[in-house]
């Protein structure tokens, strides 16, 4: 296990500053541009592709450096640079990571190469768990996956929502109910590969940030996919409803599913989303108090303002350390056994909506144009809240876990 520290080694300082190159220099200048056309800027992951940043090498080398700093590295930078084109870079580690956490060797190995394609032929994966009418209650997803034994297909119908990539995406991972008795504890995950016929996409969304991240309704109608592509395979889904129905029967211990298993690993890494937009925010708004005169001073002499960024940088420091703390965790097995990765979801992404508002505030009437860029990482702020589980469920699953209790 790795000892855990605050600092980054040589080699992670390196690649630190390849990425913050790459964010300041090929992602802030189009910024702008591709909020406004809400588009998946393909050529900017192409050029992520060609320099080996956007690529499995590269994501698995972070995902499993052992100081666990990889990712959250890796996060905090790219979303500093601009948090739509940074989740059109990552989106595909979602689906990536659901493979990791579900799937066989063979499966990881096969499918996650296919997710990224290369540098000449770059691809994108979508991660499909939610539906209208389950977004925070997963229990009660209803596409349906149904096995036909003598193919050894599986029939997948239903509609999903909010898909990063839905549609647009090679390979879809699709979390579906196999027994509907169960609950979330029936669910499993399928690969739906590239060209699959039955799955289209349906309605694209128009959002009020990270617009230049592509979100869908993705369609199942009849979908079939081989036996193969079930993750973790036939025998260990059975395995694993046998003992959730004996559980069930017994009113025993809650059993994770497949989209939680997939969830908790991402946490930190979504808090360093939040950390990177956070503190993009605040250095914009530090060197405008600096410079926006105002009664014959720079507006930062007022302690009104001076303290407000005080308070800023104090945040954004506290949810990177809760942010490698789990992830730190995360990398070494370590359970949360107080929501570590909950806390550090919850803190980041509530710093940098608050962060992002006050960087408006201190910009003043600046701050509420397009002509400066926190008008928009305070519109791309208010995501963190919202996806791979809202503050509430934060809450929900941190109070849950301290108190044993089964709070509503
Ligand atoms: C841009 C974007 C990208 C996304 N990408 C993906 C993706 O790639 N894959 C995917 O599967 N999903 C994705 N999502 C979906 C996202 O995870 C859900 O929106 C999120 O889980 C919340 O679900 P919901 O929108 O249905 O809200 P709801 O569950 O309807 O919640 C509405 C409000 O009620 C509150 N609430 C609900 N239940 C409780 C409770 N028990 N206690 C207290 N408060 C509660 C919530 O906190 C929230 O404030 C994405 C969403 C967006 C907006």
């Amino acid at each position: 296990m790795a000892e855990f520290s605050f600092e980054l080694d040589d080699d992670q300082k390196a690649v630190r500053d390849w990425i913050h190159g790459f964010a300041a220099d090929v992602m802030r200048p189009a910024a702008a541009e591709w909020d406004e056309r809400e588009e998946t800027p393909w050529p900017i992951i192409q050029e992520a592709a060609k320099i080996g940043l956007y690529s499995l090498d590269f994501y698995a080398q972070q995902y499993f450096d052992p100081t666990g700093l990889g990712i959250p590295m890796t996060m905090e930078e790219l979303f500093w640079g601009d948090a739509g084109i940074a989740l059109s870079i990552v989106g595909t580690g979602l689906a990536a990571v659901g493979v990791l956490a579900n799937g066989t060797e063979e499966q990881i190995g096969t499918w996650i190469p296919q997710m990224y394609g290369d540098a000449a032929d770059v691809k994108v994966a979508a991660f499909c768990s939610s539906e209208p009418d389950a977004g925070s209650d997963v229990g009660s997803m209803r596409t349906r996956a149904v096995y036909d034994e003598a193919k050894d297909e599986w029939v997948l119908n239903g509609t999903k929502t909010w898909a990063t990539n839905g549609g647009i995406a090679g390979v879809h991972v699709v979390v579906a109910v196999v027994d509907p008795e169960l609950g979330s504890k029936g669910h499993a995950s399928f690969i739906v590969p590239p060209g699959t016929p039955g799955l289209s996409q349906g309605q694209k969304f128009k959002k009020h940030g990270i617009r230049a991240s592509h979100t869908a309704e993705v369609v199942l109608d009849q979908v079939r996919v081989p036996g193969s592509c079930l993750l973790g395979g036939k025998e260990k889904l059975d395995e694993r409803l046998a003992r959730a129905r004996e559980r069930a029967k017994s009113g025993g211990e809650r059993l994770k599913n497949a989209a939680m298993a997939t969830f908790e690993a991402s946490r930190p890494a979504v808090g360093a989303m939040a950390v990177g937009t956070a503190r993009a925010a605040y250095e914009v708004a530090l060197d405008y108090a600096k410079t926006r005169q105002q009664f014959g001073r720079p507006i930062i002499d007022n302690q009104g303002v001076a303290f407000q960024l005080a308070d800023m940088r104090t945040r954004i420091d506290a949810a990177r350390l809760m942010v490698w703390r789990a992830s730190w965790m995360a990398v070494n097995g370590r359970p949360f056994e107080s929501a570590e990765g909950s806390m550090s979801k919850l803190f980041a992404s509530e710093t940098a909506k608050q962060v992002t508002a006050q960087a408006v505030q201190i910009l003043g009437g600046n701050g509420f144009t397009r002509e400066y860029p926190v008008e928009r990482m305070h519109r791309d702020a208010a995501i963190y809240t919202i996806f791979e589980g809202t503050s509430e469920i934060q809450r929900l699953v941190i109070a849950r876990t301290l108190s044993g209790v089964p709070i509503r």
